[in-house]
């Protein structure tokens, strides 16, 4: 074949295919003319005509071609493409400014950074009031520590409970400080709630839907941490379940995801960070004790997370780490504390709220 023969060809070809969308258009006008219940059947030439278009011997389409053409053709002309799922409340695109959470002058997600500290769990007076105090001496404003425990074992402390909560509460009190505490169950939501200044789901809770729920009914601002093995469209989609129920105070908290590493308890993924700050309006934390779950890097992990645009860190102290009751290998004492929070604050990353 030569060349203009090609051509003459190609421009047969190019007037069928012009003709078949002007009549595929025109198909698709009148189709859309049918009343709504019709056009949800997709309703198109009846099954009887396509199957005899498919049995004709002597047509170069065999049933299997026709078959595909005639479903194309239904979903071409079926109804125009349904709009985009609206946005997530959390997400950037439905609130652009961002979300800052305030108590008092301490603002979460204003631009300032805030450290989290306290022991993994709490256990005693005397071990909350010494740890109280380094915080204070340190300006640090929110104490944290576990009453009700997530543990791996049914035989490990599990915590003091309301009890525990009430010693942190008082202690807190006449230290100045904030609360922080993790909820397991919706149970405990409201008896918990008189104690605490903010309401931690922790990440084996992340996907606790029930949960999640409750807490989009309290009052209590939520600090929800990633689930140890979520995406960040997990992670986010969980938020959604708290904030979707009225609680638009809701903070997110990176805090290490499983990986195949075991230099690190976990690994600490920073991507994070700004993804989420692109991608959500709510304060993003960075928990350096159980992400790492290692003492001698906190303070390059803490940079790393400010530096990545974090609104605050979260990290573990103890007065005494190697008798804690839980977490005893990753908690800090007094005195590395206090170093690690002078480093963290002279970094030149470090940006108190209300000051
Ligand atoms: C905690 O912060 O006390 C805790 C148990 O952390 P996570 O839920 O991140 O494991
Ligand atoms: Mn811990």
């Amino acid at each position: 074949m030569n060349n203009e023969q090609l051509q003459v060809l190609q421009g047969k070809v190019n007037e069928i295919d012009s003709v078949l969308i002007r009549l595929l258009n025109e198909r698709a006008r009148v189709f859309r003319e049918l009343p709504a219940e019709y056009r949800a059947r997709s309703l198109c030439l009846t099954e009887s005509m396509w199957r005899e278009a498919g049995e004709d011997e002597n047509a170069p389409l065999n049933s299997q071609a026709i078959r595909q053409l005639r479903d194309a053709i239904a979903r071409a002309t079926q109804e125009p493409v349904k709009p985009a799922k609206p946005a997530l409340r959390v997400s950037r695109q439905a609130q652009p400014e961002n979300t800052v959470i305030r108590f008092g002058d301490v603002e979460i997600g204003g631009g300032g950074t805030e450290l989290i500290a306290g022991p993994c769990s709490i256990e005693s007076w005397e071990q909350m009031r010494q740890t109280a105090e380094a915080l204070q001496e340190k300006g640090v404003r929110i104490i944290r520590g576990g009453a009700f425990k997530p543990r791996t074992s049914p035989y490990d402390f599990q915590g003091l409970g309301i009890d525990g909560l009430k010693m942190m509460k008082e202690v807190a009190d006449e230290y100045g400080l904030l609360t922080i505490s993790e909820v397991v169950t919706p149970a405990h939501l409201e008896a918990a709630a008189p104690y605490l200044d903010i309401i931690q789901i922790g990440a084996r809770n992340m996907q606790n839907f029930e949960l999640l729920k409750e807490a989009g009914m309290m009052k209590l601002p939520i600090l929800l941490k990633r689930g140890l093995a979520a995406t960040m469209e997990e992670f986010l989609m969980a938020a959604e379940y708290i904030v979707s129920r009225g609680n638009s105070q809701v903070m997110l908290i990176e805090r290490g995801i499983r990986t195949y590493e075991k230099w690190t308890r976990n690994t600490l993924d920073i991507s994070a960070v700004p993804i989420l700050k692109q991608e959500s309006h709510l304060p993003v934390l960075v928990d350096v004790s159980h992400s790492t779950g290692r003492k001698d890097i906190l303070l390059p992990c803490a940079k790393a997370a400010l530096a990545a645009g974090a609104d605050g860190v979260m990290v573990e102290v103890h007065p005494n780490p190697p008798e804690a009751w839980s977490d005893s290998e990753q908690q800090i004492d007094l005195a590395q504390f206090r170093s690690f929070a002078d480093q963290l604050m002279d970094s030149g990353l470090w940006n108190r709220s209300g000051q």
